[in-house]
């Protein structure tokens, strides 16, 4: 088992873990499984549930501080904010929602993580949400499988990313176009956040974990 550049995140050949913070002891999110090593509870992280994990194990170069904010569109259940809650444990995640009925079973993840704030609220309308998140974050990460989801993505960036910051989109090429293939709408949305004066950092297909999805880290210029 060994320690990742990312806090408490912890890598035994293909399978990632993170560390479950002492307030959370015992406690499962999505029937993961639950080991001890050295002192520390550690949560597999399954790269088939969560596209984070996915993308990590696809050679995601992201740096992530203890202590940062993140906002987080798309939160479902909390199955990925759960273990971003695990490596940000001096920080905060803002997770949106505009599902009530996830809404209902996220609440009750953050319940017992005093580090997620969630918000139910629909993530095209950032405006409805600056009573909450603060005016700057550290990384913003998505996971909206709508045709807009390359919209959505910039409106929040515009308006919450620091300078100089990351964020990380999870394209559902089929959630945009059914017809095209998959590759060309991954490129037809880096060439919109290009134009619309972001970088591209990397480009990660998810597969075998995630058909059809990429991984899209971007960096504000
Ligand atoms: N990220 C989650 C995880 O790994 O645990 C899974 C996210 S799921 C693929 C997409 C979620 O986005 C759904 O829960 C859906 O209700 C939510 N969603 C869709 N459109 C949204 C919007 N406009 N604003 C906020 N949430 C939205």
């Amino acid at each position: 088992m060994k320690q990742t550049k990312i806090p408490y995140l912890y890598q035994d050949k293909k399978q990632l873990f993170t560390e479950n913070p002492k307030e959370t002891k015992g406690v499962k999110v999505y029937g993961e499984k639950i080991i001890k090593n050295k002192n520390k509870e550690l949560r597999s992280w399954n790269p088939y549930r969560s596209k984070l994990a996915a993308a990590i194990l696809s050679g995601l170069e992201i740096e992530i501080k203890s202590d940062y904010k993140v906002l987080y569109l798309g939160a479902a259940t909390g199955t990925t904010v759960s273990h971003i809650s695990d490596i940000i444990q001096n920080g905060t995640v803002y997770a949106v929602e505009n599902s009530s009925v996830s809404m209902k079973k996220l609440i009750s993840v953050c319940e017992k993580r005093q580090n997620i704030i969630p918000i139910l609220n629909d993530a095209f309308h950032p405006d409805r949400y600056t009573s909450i998140v603060p005016n700057v974050v550290d990384l913003i990460y998505q996971d909206i499988s709508q045709r807009n989801q390359a919209d959505i993505f910039l409106e929040n960036i515009k308006k919450y990313l620091k300078e100089k910051g990351l964020a990380i989109i999870m394209v559902k090429a089929r959630s945009i176009d059914v017809a095209m293939k998959p590759k060309t709408v991954y490129e037809n949305v880096c060439k919109y956040l290009k134009e619309n004066n972001l970088m591209i950092k990397q480009v990660l297909e998810l597969e075998p974990y995630e058909k059809d999805h990429a991984a899209i880290l971007v960096g504000v210029k």
